[in-house]
């Protein structure tokens, strides 16, 4: 069963290569950012709060997003196991999801660290041209990420198993780089 946690900057490829695995070895994916987009898209409640906070490059508020999380694990236990592609963001986020974790009977949980420097980051997420992806928008989430998201990394050092992938080059190379080290 595999137990993934695809983590990195905004623009590194989460949830390209997210997608990818999930499909490839019948993993539940679970995408926290299109989970909230979708919300948006269908002028949901959560979807009207979110689109304002999304806009701005913040973070929705953790008890949301624990809620969304935890529900999403419970329903969706495969036997080939799950990928959390945006989740945790925040260390209170990485302490709930333990307890989840804990409360399921989920151990050995493996962080897919994918790394790319700042520059091709900021290139990357301009040439997607998603509403998030204004200038000021990217530049803001980069910030938080730094702040607040990148902190987890550490969290989970000695917790959990970190693999760290080179996030730079075509989507199929990143992609072999992931599987070889699973
Ligand atoms: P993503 O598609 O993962 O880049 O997420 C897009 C946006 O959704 C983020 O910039 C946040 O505003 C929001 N979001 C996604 N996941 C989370 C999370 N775990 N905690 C808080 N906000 C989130």
């Amino acid at each position: 069963m595999y137990k993934l946690i695809i983590f990195g900057p905004p623009g590194v490829g989460k949830g390209t290569q997210a997608a990818q695995i999930a499909s490839k070895l019948g993993l539940f994916h679970l995408s926290t950012g299109e989970y909230l987009r979708k919300a948006v898209e269908e002028k949901t409640e959560l979807g009207i709060k979110a689109k304002e906070i999304i806009d701005r490059g913040e973070l929705v508020p953790d008890e949301i997003m624990i809620g969304i999380v935890k529900d999403a694990l419970e329903k969706n236990i495969t036997p080939e196991g799950f990928i959390l592609d945006g989740f945790p963001r925040t260390i209170k986020q990485a302490e709930e999801l333990e307890k989840i974790f804990e409360e399921i009977g989920h151990k050995d949980i493996t962080i897919l660290s994918l790394n790319a420097d700042a520059e091709e980051i900021f290139r990357r997420l301009l040439k997607r041209g998603r509403s998030d992806d204004s200038e000021e928008t990217i530049k803001n989430r980069l910030e938080v990420y730094e702040k607040t998201t990148a902190p987890v990394l550490s969290f989970y050092d000695g917790k959990h198993n970190i693999i760290n992938i080179n996030g730079l080059g075509g989507i199929e190379e990143i992609y072999k780089r992931i599987i070889l080290s699973l």
